[in-house]
């Protein structure tokens, strides 16, 4: 846990957030201020501050996060009309929070077949 880390209080439950996914490493809960019809972060519970810092061994984590998001996809329906997941990696990136965190975005209508 960093101290002043947003992500990390919303895991500790010192900042509300609307959560739709808890295990052991791993929570999702809706972004503040959504870019899409769904749009939900995937945050895990270990603070690593950037992609950039990510050490070999958290690669099962990551692997975990995208599983989370596929499984998220489908309980809101976006599974079959399909949706994006982003990282934003540091301030050039468009980075504004600095625990890694996977956006799912998706649910747009009227997307061209
Ligand atoms: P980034 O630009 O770092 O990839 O994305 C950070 C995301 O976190 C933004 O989409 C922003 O709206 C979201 N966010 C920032 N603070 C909060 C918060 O306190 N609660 C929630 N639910 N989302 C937040």
């Amino acid at each position: 846990m960093a101290g002043d880390c947003i992500f990390c209080k919303i895991i500790s439950g010192q900042v509300k957030a609307e959560f739709v996914h808890e295990d052991d490493e791993i929570v999702a809960f809706k972004d503040i201020h959504p870019q899409a019809p769904v749009h939900l972060l995937i945050v895990p519970k270990k603070h690593i501050p950037t992609i950039n810092a990510l050490e070999e061994e958290d690669a099962p984590l990551v692997g975990k996060m995208a599983i989370v998001a596929k499984t998220l996809s489908k309980k809101f329906g976006i599974n079959e009309s399909g949706y994006r997941l982003i990282f934003n990696v540091e301030r050039g990136g468009g980075q504004l929070v600095f625990h890694i965190h996977l956006h799912l975005v998706g649910g747009w209508k009227n997307v061209k077949k």
